[in-house]
């Protein structure tokens, strides 16, 4: 993949991200929010739309929004304003979305994009972040109660999303992706959402235009609809960068457009041309008042933020002297941050601690889904084991794999190591006989490591190792071989 800039424009891109809200229940009624369940089994006459149902704002959802705005470092606005966004589609009831427009909830804000995993920052500016609630989803793939055709399912309908809308300062693909990925991170970091891209709470529409290089203006831009994987979006801005640069080249003009991706064929293609604006005929909402944000309830969010994850990863690399690198890893989720610091704190040598999350935890929980925190292994127990190791109880490689072990079922290290007949192997007689053995079985070895050959050493020990199937403490089989050494 090449992040080589274009040879002849300049790329701009800006990204409208829709995230779904982790409430209890729907935006303005009390309809609860589940994915994958039965087709119409959470929708109420507000839902449906039914004349006379009034929605009434979840205040759940509008205390998640503000604590995304300030992590966002946005302006919240005293006062925004529910409109209507007026258009048909099977699977919008009401014929209107609920939607801030004119005067959303946040303004401003900004983000800081790690690009190159070394410390270094991009500021990406935010221009707003508003709520509204999410469509239903209609279904043409599938029988619904024994019925083919296609249907309509109303449990999303209503569903609270925030719209995150950022400036065009994206200068390419790969940018548009770490900026997607720290704001899942951030996201996910102060508890606003899930960010579960499977389950569709985290949707992303891109606009793309292309400048030549040096000019002020900005070119005509594209948007490229419901991205939702990552590698869509930069597969889908690589392939419109080039659809755009030929027709350029060619000396055309870009057509205002809105485009769909094929990742199968890795091309962009028109879904409809704007001619001009969409005309949504928004008005705000008679049946809502406008939302009022007092400065209390402002700051008692604002005093509720846990520590960022641009903050943390600074304090983690400066406090344990980790690199930039490994600070970033650690600080991947939050969940993972907390195990760490707790873990560091309980055995004392940080630098050790972290050598064995960023190892053997990262690996055995690649091995499965979901975060730490969802694991039965709990860091003292990881501390545990590695004090194991420190006394020589256990060898480091045949104690790493149980870190799966522990994740899987929990307990005490030392029972599992015990239960795995994995206790270090550290008595003498035993060892020395082992020892002996493998001297007597390649008579030669000595002389030559005598002679000064270090890599007979290597040898020596993984053939005691074999013979006490990896349970020799390492030091005590060197300590023999030295004394048979000089004998
Ligand atoms: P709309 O409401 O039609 O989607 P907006 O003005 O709200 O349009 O812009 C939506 C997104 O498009 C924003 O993220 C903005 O940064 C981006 N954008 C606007 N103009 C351009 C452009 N010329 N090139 C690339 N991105 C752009
Ligand atoms: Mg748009
Ligand atoms: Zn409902």
């Amino acid at each position: 993949m090449s992040a080589a800039p274009h040879p002849r424009y300049e790329v701009v891109i800006g990204l409208e991200v829709h995230v779904q809200l982790r409430t209890e229940s729907k935006l303005f009624c009390g309809c609860a929010v589940r994915y994958g369940e039965d087709p119409n089994h959470h929708a109420c006459p507000v839902c449906l739309a039914l004349p006379g149902a009034l929605p009434v704002l979840n205040r759940q959802a509008v205390e998640l929004a503000l604590r995304a705005a300030l992590a966002a470092h946005c302006t919240v606005q005293g006062r925004s304003v529910f409109a209507r966004k007026n258009y048909f589609y099977p699977d919008l009831p009401k014929g209107y979305q609920i939607s801030q427009y004119e005067e959303p909830l946040a303004t401003g804000g900004f983000l800081d994009v790690e690009l190159d995993g070394e410390g270094g920052t991009q500021r990406v500016r935010l221009t707003r972040i508003h709520m509204e609630e999410d469509a239903g989803k209609s279904i043409h793939d599938r029988a619904v109660a024994g019925q083919d055709g296609s249907h309509v399912d109303l449990n999303r309908a209503g569903v609270p999303l925030l719209e995150i809308v950022s400036e065009p300062d994206l200068r390419s693909p790969e940018q548009a992706g770490a900026y997607l990925r720290a704001l899942r991170q951030l996201l996910r970091y102060v508890d606003v959402s899930d960010a579960d891209l499977e389950k569709g709470h985290f949707r992303c529409d891109a606009n793309l235009s292309l400048r030549p290089r040096g000019a002020s203006e900005l070119g005509i831009r594209t948007e490229l609809k419901n991205l939702n994987s990552f590698r869509f979006v930069e597969g889908a801005l690589r392939a419109e960068i080039e659809r755009q640069a030929e027709r350029l080249d060619a000396g055309e003009r870009v057509v205002q457009a809105t485009l769909l991706y094929d990742p199968a064929t890795e091309r962009t293609r028109v879904m409809r041309v704007k001619e001009n604006a969409d005309d949504y005929r928004y008005f705000p909402d008679p049946d809502l008042i406008p939302l009022e944000i007092e400065s209390e309830a402002l700051e008692r969010a604002r005093a509720a933020l846990p520590e960022l994850p641009e903050a943390r990863r600074r304090r983690l690399a400066e406090a344990y002297e980790l690199s930039a690198y490994d600070a970033r890893q650690l600080t991947e989720s939050r969940a993972l941050a907390d195990f760490f610091e707790a873990a560091a704190r309980a055995h004392g040598n940080p630098k050790t601690v972290a050598n064995w999350v960023l190892r053997d935890v990262l690996q055995a929980l690649k091995e499965r889904s979901g975060e730490i925190d969802a694991t039965a292994l709990a860091p003292e127990a990881l501390v545990g084991l590695v004090r194991l190791v420190e006394k020589g109880k256990v060898t480091a490689s045949n104690a790493r794999p149980l870190v799966a072990e522990l994740m899987q079922r929990g307990g005490d290290p030392q029972a599992l190591v015990r239960e795995r007949g994995l206790e270090a192997v550290a008595d003498t007689g035993l060892l020395e006989g082992a020892v002996d053995e493998v001297l007597a079985a390649h008579p030669e070895m000595l002389e030559r490591l005598r002679a000064g050959e270090e890599k007979i050493l290597n040898f020596l020990m993984g053939q005691v190792m074999r013979r006490t199937r990896g349970k020799a403490n390492p030091a005590a089989v060197r300590d023999i071989l030295n004394r048979r050494l000089k004998d």
